[in-house]
């Protein structure tokens, strides 16, 4: 097969180098069309911000799990002050003259304070858990404080790159319109047939005596092709069209 076929021989109202321009065009609209596509999956995208809410509620409900707990051995504990009272209020008013009485009054004594000790270390315990409980929701707080305050700066930003790129585009597919409408109908199918295959590149330039779409060098007589204006010429290796700037 000849390198740089000539597809189309004759006069090309378009030249070459219009088209390498509808080309540019096009690539910067893909390229801000997928930034737009990009921006808008982000925008109202609150996932962090949810997690922080979600992490205080759970905290919440452990800050509430261990106040009630702290409460429970506390009030336990009361309950067993309540009963030593009397039982010591007896044992020292004197009242009770049988030796065997007073040793069991001393014996219920000694088994009371027991628990009630007992009692009072699970209580410890259990203010320390409320307590740290409390600093842990403290901190959660303090970061859904801070994803609200990225998240609300994030969607700012991202409303004012949505407007930037969708006014962009609009100017983009305006400019578009112009130059396609200056290319020959055949012209502007091959381009659009050839960028489908080559991620929108229908378009390749030569430098340094080779096709910057393929690096295939090419013959003389090709680039000599490629030189007239209008010429169509189209790389053998890849298919592109050639432009000589
Ligand atoms: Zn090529």
């Amino acid at each position: 097969m000849a390198v740089g076929s000539l597809v189309s021989p004759g006069d090309h109202m378009t030249s070459i180098a219009e088209l390498y321009a509808l080309q540019e065009t096009d690539l910067a609209l893909a390229a801000d069309r997928s930034m737009l596509a990009d921006v808008r999956s982000r925008l109202g995208d609150n996932d962090e911000l949810s997690s922080a809410q979600q992490l205080v509620s759970e905290r919440e409900t452990d800050l509430r799990a261990a106040g009630k707990h702290f409460k429970e051995q506390e009030y336990e504990a009361d309950e067993l002050r309540q009963k030593i009272e009397p039982v010591e209020k007896k044992i020292y008013s004197g009242t009770v003259q049988n030796p065997k009485e007073l040793a069991d009054l001393q014996m219920e004594l000694e088994s009371l304070k027991r628990r009630r000790n007992g009692l009072e270390d699970k209580a410890l315990v259990a203010m320390d858990a409320q307590e740290e409980a409390q600093t842990a929701l403290d901190e959660a707080r303090a970061e859904l404080s801070s994803a609200d305050a990225a998240y609300l700066a994030d969607q700012t930003e991202l409303q004012e790159q949505q407007t930037g790129l969708e006014s962009n585009i609009a100017m983009l597919e305006a400019r578009r319109e112009l130059q396609a409408g200056q290319v020959e109908g055949s012209l502007l199918k091959l381009y659009d047939q050839i960028a489908v295959n080559h991620n929108g590149r229908a378009v390749a330039k030569i430098e340094g005596g080779a096709c910057q779409g393929c690096r295939l060098t090419l013959p003389q007589n090709v680039i000599q092709r490629a030189r007239g204006r209008g010429n169509l010429v189209q790389c053998s290796s890849c298919e592109r069209i050639l432009y000589l700037s």
